[in-house]
C-alpha cells in the first residue's frame, strides 16, 4: 500500500505526520519517501545515518560540432527553448530542457546524441525499529524535480508500506509525488491561506482520482468553513490534531513528538483504520 501525505501550503505539519506515521507503522516496516526533494528534512526529525547515496541523471542533448549544419530545425522543435542557434553553434540550455528526446530523434544530420545530467541524489537510511527512509535531494540550482521524486519512488527497497512526504503546492513535483497511490492524506490548517490552498490540492487529488481524506493540523474548534469544504468535495475530515506548544517546541527541539504528545499514536492509529475501511 501507498500513502502520500501531501498538503497545498507549505508549513502544516506534513512531515510532522510523515515521520509519525512511519513510527505508529514500524510492524510494516514501511519505508518513507521524502519526495519535497526541494527541501528535504524528513531525515533531519529522524536523525539518519545515511548508508548509501546513489546520483540521479536525466538526458540532456549533445550537439556534434562536425555533423550539425545549424539548419535550426531543432530550435524549432522544442517547446522549452533550451535550443538557441547561433551562426556557428548550437546553445543547450540543460536546466530549460525537459528531456524528452524530440531534438535527437528529429535532427536531419542525426548530429544530437543524449548524455547523463546529474540532477540530484537518492540518500538511504535504516532506521532500527522504524523501517527505511529514501531522501531525494535535488542539486540547488536545478530546476527539474520531477525526475528525481520519480527516480527516489522507484529505488527498490523491501517495503510492506510506502509513506511519501509530498513537496507543498500543486505543481508538477506535488502531481508526480502523489502518482499511483492507494490513498492521500491531506494535512491543512484551519487558516485562510490553508484552506484556499486546500482546495487546490484537493483539485489535484481528484483529477488522478486517488481517494483521501483530511487531517486538520493546530486545531482550535474552527473548522466550518473545512467542514463544508469536505462536504462539498466528498473528501473526509479524518482527525483533527489539537494546537500545542508543547508540540511546537518539542518538535523544533528535535525531540520524539509522539512523546511530546501522547495522544498523537492514538489519533494516527485511527487514521489507519479509517483509511483501511475505505479501501476495503
Ligand atoms: S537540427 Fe541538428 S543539424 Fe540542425 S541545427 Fe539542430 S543539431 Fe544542428
Ligand atoms: S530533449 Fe526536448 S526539451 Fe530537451 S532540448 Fe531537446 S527538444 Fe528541447
Amino acid at each position: 500500500m501507498q500513502i502520500a501525505v501531501a498538503s497545498g501550503k507549505g508549513g502544516t505539519g506534513k512531515t510532522l505526520l510523515s515521520t509519525c506515521l512511519m513510527k505508529v507503522l514500524a510492524d510494516y516496516n514501511p519505508v518513507l519517501i521524502d519526495a519535497d526533494v526541494e527541501e528535504p528534512n524528513a531525515g533531519l526529525v529522524l536523525k539518519q545515518q545515511v548508508l548509501e547515496t546513489t546520483v540521479v541523471s536525466r538526458l540532456v542533448p549533445e550537439i556534434n560540432p562536425q555533423t550539425c549544419n545549424l539548419c535550426g530545425k531543432c530550435a524549432q522543435i522544442c517547446k522549452f527553448n533550451a535550443l538557441v542557434v547561433l551562426i556557428d553553434k548550437v546553445l543547450v540550455f540543460n536546466e530549460l530542457c525537459h528531456s524528452c528526446g524530440a531534438c535527437a530523434y528529429l535532427c536531419p544530420q542525426a548530429a544530437i546524441k543524449e548524455k547523463d545530467h546529474p540532477i540530484g541524489v537518492i540518500e538511504e537510511a535504516h532506521l532500527p525499529g522504524y523501517g527505511t527512509l529514501l531522501t531525494g535531494r535535488l542539486t540547488v540550482g536545478e530546476a527539474q524535480s520531477p525526475p528525481l521524486i520519480k527516480a527516489t519512488k522507484n529505488k527498490k527497497t523491501e517495503a510492506g508500506l510506502r509513506i511519501i512526504d509530498c513537496p507543498p503546492g500543486t505543481t508538477c513535483a506535488m502531481i508526480e509525488a502523489i502518482r499511483d497511490s492507494d490513498y492521500c492524506l491531506l494535512v491543512t490548517e484551519p487558516t485562510p491561506f490553508g484552506l484556499h490552498d486546500l482546495e487546490l490540492s484537493l483539485e489535484a487529488v481528484g483529477l488522478l482520482d486517488i481517494p483521501g481524506g483530511l487531517i486538520i493540523n493546530r486545531w482550535q474548534g474552527e473548522e466550518q468553513e473545512l467542514a463544508a469544504l469536505s462536504s462539498r468535495t466528498g473528501f473526509p475530515i479524518l482527525a483533527r490534531i489539537p494546537f500545542s506548544s508543547k508540540l511546537a517546541q518539542s518538535y523544533m527541539q528535535g525531540r520524539d513528538p509522539l512523546e511530546a504528545m501522547p495522544s498523537l499514536r492514538n489519533i494516527l492509529t485511527d487514521i489507519i483504520s479509517q483509511i483501511k475501511e475505505a479501501l476495503s
